[in-house]
């Protein structure tokens, strides 16, 4: 097997196979006012800080304390995955660190390392829910325990820290866990798994990032056990609900529990990639294809059921009992960011767009220090304000809240918004792609010389992008701009003069550039109905409304005095105009039905539509719904006559 080692600045995902790159980190610089610049910012001034607050006062890194003292009680705090809270805050922190200078990040960094370190084990073992006095025992609990998929989070937090500032101590800590794992369960040891993936993406991650081969064999080994029933499975939590049901390289469709099976794929790529495994990538793909096809939300969500926080059948795509869990989002963007790195497809960066701007950037408020944690489409009921001092046991009532019983979100979008600008472009040879829009400066290698490029833009608010030539490499250098799915009349005037009408996919242009030159890049930001497939039975007879690659949706903070969110129903025929960063469509808002004197919803003759008046109906960008208010909400609205 030959590798191809491609370098390149730290950034999360590093394959040693291929020749495609993501931007290094300190290759792109957001502005910080712009879209995702402001939350990048308000991640590193205040979601960082939260994090460790709430773990603190939660007893989550006293944990760590106790092992290191040998103090350990049955009145341990947190779920046994509470672990991983710290070791993802650690990795958003060595991200952050890797793209800008800030001495209190990094004096909050090695704080939290010193206070981990001490509970390693000797033989590299760390976790401090199992394996100590008064604790269950070590792997005594596989489908549920999630000590593989702790230290998994720990060796991910070592890769960002090892790529970005090169070995410490949290690096140390993460090969000795790495090689303990190896020595448990490498072949001949424990022929088991874990039920929470996750281990496999970072054992992947770890092994490129430390040159360890092993640990990628090791990685694989994980994989090639999942499908087998293996795991004991409990009431709810079946064979599917962790991928064992059936081999990976055999399976259609992503199902089970959303963020395992997302997790899962994540790592599986990054093996078929380092191994050159071109069956079970194609598997992957394929898997991707169907689940992207027939079991994601509009907003990109993914999770259909709450009961098991899983993907549905096909079609089975509710709107208000969406789970679409905020780290579903996050898994989904890595899946997909490991697909386009191993294949170019654009329609991998399409899915992360759509779900960065609708998941990812829905969950935190703009304070960044409360939180969604599901992602319904469908509000009925405002939530109540949360005024709690404690922890929300899991916020489905359509209210962000400052932490979770379950807090598995806040530190996923820290360590996501830490790291997403080098999801902005991708290096390959000679050909440099812009993906992701967003004002600030792109500067890359290409071949040892500099493209320094300056990005201007009001995206998504604005469908205008303006790309600058600052410094450029003497020959000549492809540059490619991506043309989302959504934008069906783009057009871009470039150097060489005049405009053209690009279709969705790229624009491609070569030549040698020079400074000053400039491409214009105009998607259009106009509103657009957008209906869903008619086998989505939930939805049946209503539209959505997008406008660039945001989802809108309607919310009753904007509805006019004694008009309820159910009987607005949308004009199809008239077309939305653009007001702020919504829309306004022309509805119809029906006289509020009669209750059935006690007799139940349904009757033998066909209902009439009662006449309506018409109305204005704002809608705002699905991402900042409930910031203004608790509201009642909806993507999906009923199409008049209907
Ligand atoms: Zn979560």
């Amino acid at each position: 097997m030959t590798t191809t080692t491609v370098g390149g600045a730290a950034a999360p995902v590093r394959p040693t196979a291929g020749t495609r790159r993501g931007a290094g980190l300190t290759e792109v610089a957001w502005d910080p006012d712009g879209f995702w610049g402001t939350r990048q910012r308000v991640n590193a001034e205040h979601t960082f800080a939260h994090c460790i607050a709430w773990m603190e006062r939660l007893g989550w890194l006293e944990n760590f304390d106790r092992v290191g003292r040998g103090e350990t009680t049955v009145e341990r705090a947190g779920w046994q995955f509470a672990d991983s809270e710290v070791y993802k805050l650690l990795e958003g922190l060595a991200w952050e660190l890797g793209r800008r200078d800030d001495a209190r990040l990094a004096a909050a960094y090695d704080a939290l390392v010193a206070r981990i370190a001490p509970a390693q084990d000797p033989d590299g073992y760390v976790g401090t829910a199992f394996g100590h006095p008064g604790l269950p025992p070590r792997y005594s609990d596989m489908s549920m325990g999630h000590e593989l998929y702790n230290m998994g989070h720990l060796m991910q937090a070592a890769v960002a820290r090892l790529r970005t500032k090169g070995e410490d101590p949290l690096v140390s800590m993460a090969r000795r866990a790495a090689d303990h794992i190896c020595r448990e369960f490498g072949e001949g040891a424990r022929e088991t798994l874990c039920g929470h993936p996750e281990v496999e993406v970072a054992l992947a991650e770890l092994g490129r990032a430390t040159g360890e081969r092993r640990y990628v064999d090791q990685a694989r080994l994980f994989l090639e056990r999942r499908g087998h029933g293996t795991l004991a499975v409990r009431p709810l939590l079946s064979a599917e609900y962790f991928q064992d049901d059936t081999p990976i390289v055999e399976a259609e469709a992503l199902r089970g529990h959303a963020v395992r099976a997302l997790y899962l794929s994540a790592g599986a790529v990054d093996v078929a990639v380092e191994t050159e495994d071109v069956a079970l990538l194609a598997a992957l793909e394929r898997q991707w294809a169907h689940t992207v096809e027939r079991r994601t939300y509009i907003t990109g969500g993914m999770g259909s059921r709450h009961q098991d926080e899983g993907f549905g059948e096909d079609w089975e795509l509710p709107p208000d009992r969406a789970y679409c869990e905020t780290c579903a989002g996050v898994a989904s963007v890595m899946f997909s960011w490991r697909l386009y790195l191993a294949t170019g497809d654009v329609r991998y960066v399409d899915l992360m767009e759509r779900t960065l701007h609708n998941v990812v950037a829905t969950a935190p408020d703009a304070t960044g220090t409360a939180f969604f944690y599901a992602n319904p489409l469908h509000e009925r009921v405002a939530g109540a304000e949360y005024a709690g001092e404690g922890v929300n046991m899991r916020a489905e009532g359509g209210v962000r809240a400052p932490w979770f019983d379950v807090s598995c979100c806040p530190t996923n979008v820290a360590r996501t918004l830490a790291s997403l600008h080098s999801y902005a472009a991708s290096v390959e040879e000679r050909t440099v792609s812009l993906l992701l829009y967003a004002p600030g400066t792109i500067d890359v290698a290409v071949d040892g010389e500099r493209l320094r490029l300056r990005v201007d833009t009001a995206y998504p608010d604005g469908g205008t992008v303006a790309v600058t030539v600052e410094e450029a490499p003497a020959a000549a250098v492809t540059l490619r701009l991506r043309v989302p799915g959504w934008a069906r009349e783009a057009t871009v005037a470039g150097p060489a003069g005049g405009t053209v009408g690009v279709a969705p996919g790229w624009f491609e242009d070569a030549r040698a550039l020079a400074a000053g030159d400039r491409y214009v890049l105009e998607l259009g930001n106009e509103p657009r109905l957008v209906w869903p497939d008619p086998r989505i039975d939930a939805v049946r007879g209503t539209v959505a409304v997008e406008r660039g690659p945001l989802v809108l949706c309607v919310e009753s903070t904007d509805l006019p005095a004694g008009v309820r969110l159910e009987d607005v129903r949308i004009d199809p025929d008239a077309v939305p105009r653009a007001s702020g960063d919504g829309a306004v469509v022309s509805a119809t808002v029906r006289p509020a039905l009669p209750d059935a004197a006690g007799a139940p919803p349904y009757q033998a003759t066909r209902p009439v539509d009662p006449g309506a008046a018409s109305s204005d109906v704002a809608l705002v960008p699905y991402h900042r719904w409930g910031e203004r208010a608790p509201s009642e909400m909806r993507v999906f609205i009923p199409v008049a006559g209907r």
